[in-house]
């Protein structure tokens, strides 16, 4: 069992694991700290400073970092916080695109979280304001945007591609007011190491990695990914009857929320013109439409030609264990072979 941790966050008791950070702690609590680069994936980074709080008789500290401990007393709220805070979320904000009617994240932003806890005002924002960014949009991956317009160097992306992936496609380039998230080389993303799985987009708090053509679905269906053997959970996104975006699901012991490009982006098939929908018969030369009874009764009739090993199965890695398991019975017991094979294995 966890050892568990006494403390106080501005006078209410908290009980925590031990090895918790202080907002780790806190958020578990429903008590709101402004944060933007951290996350609960990732291993602290320190580096945003919104998560300011002061910690009595030690001073000011970042809760990101600082591990709880017994008897400590927290105050999330005092006038050198917010000052340290309004200085980090201003000088964010000040050189950020603003345009969140247009923007994919709208509604569904951290640094909006930020703002409107902090209260911005506009009259410092101006005096705050240097140059504005103005920097080519990288939509050069089939399936994600990057706009670092809008990117507030949080790091998130790149400790996910390092820390999950194990990839390290990007990094913090330059330095002070010049620094930005970029691949080796400045190179757009598809020209870097960089494998398309969507990990960093999917965490990335605000609009700065977002996919293409995002719409926001109405509802949510958790099944499994139909691509491969892993069996990841995934949320489907629908919206009027087509799948609008897919998530990984953070409760599937297979992937605990993790996807690759093909369960992550590849759903457009299911909704596609060229689907086959209904099973195709060749007739006079031409394939027409029949029905599953139609096509049932043409197969069996035409394996009852071949036993034993004339005849061989390819299944597939696209469908599920059970029907898999039917067809390599049917395979063994009926068709009396064990030329039984599989597409995992090409
Ligand atoms: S990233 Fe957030 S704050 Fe920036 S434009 Fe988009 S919604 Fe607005
Ligand atoms: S692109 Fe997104 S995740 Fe990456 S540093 Fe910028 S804001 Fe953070
Ligand atoms: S999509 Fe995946 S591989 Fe590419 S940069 Fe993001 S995390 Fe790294």
């Amino acid at each position: 069992m966890l050892d568990e941790i006494k403390f106080a966050i501005d006078g209410t008791q908290i009980k925590a694991n031990k090895g918790d950070t202080i907002l780790k702690a806190a958020l578990k609590h429903g008590i709101y700290i402004p944060h933007l680069c951290d996350h609960p994936d990732l291993e602290p980074f320190g580096g945003c400073r919104l998560c300011m709080v002061e910690i009595k008789g030690k001073g000011l500290s970042i809760s990101c970092k600082v591990p709880v401990e017994e008897g400590l007393e927290i105050i999330t709220e005092s006038p050198e916080v917010n000052k340290v805070r309004r200085i980090a979320a201003e000088l964010l904000i000040a050189s950020h695109h603003v345009d969140c009617l247009e923007c994919a994240r709208n509604t569904d932003c951290k640094l909006q979280d930020v703002a409107s806890y902090i209260g911005i005002e506009e009259g410092r924002l101006k005096r705050l304001k240097r140059v504005i960014k103005d920097l080519p949009i990288d939509d050069s991956n089939p399936f994600f945007i990057r706009d670092l317009n809008k990117c507030v160097l949080c790091g998130i992306c790149i400790r996910t591609c390092g820390e999950i992936l194990n990839v390290g496609a990007i990094d913090f380039a330059f330095r002070g007011t010049g620094t930005l998230v970029a691949t080796v080389g400045g190179k757009p993303i598809l020209q870097s190491r960089c494998v398309s799985c969507g990990e960093c987009v999917a965490r990335c708090p605000v609009g700065a990695l977002v996919p293409k053509n995002a719409e926001r679905p109405t509802r949510e269906v958790s099944t499994v990914c139909t691509y491969c053997g892993v069996g990841c959970g995934i949320k489907l996104g629908v919206r009027g009857g087509r799948i609008v975006r897919v998530r990984g699901d953070v409760n599937s012991p297979a992937n605990r929320g993790n996807l690759c490009v093909k369960g992550r982006f590849g759903y457009d098939f299911v909704n596609h013109p060229d689907r086959l929908t209904s099973p195709l018969i060749k007739r006079n030369g031409a394939f027409v439409e029949a029905t599953f009874e139609e096509a049932l009764d043409l197969v069996a009739s035409k394996l009852t030609d071949y036993k034993g090993d004339q005849f061989a199965t390819f299944a597939s890695a696209r469908i599920t264990t059970e029907d898999n398991y039917v067809v390599q019975k049917f395979t063994r017991a009926v068709m009396g072979t064990n030329n039984l094979d599989h597409c995992a294995r090409l």
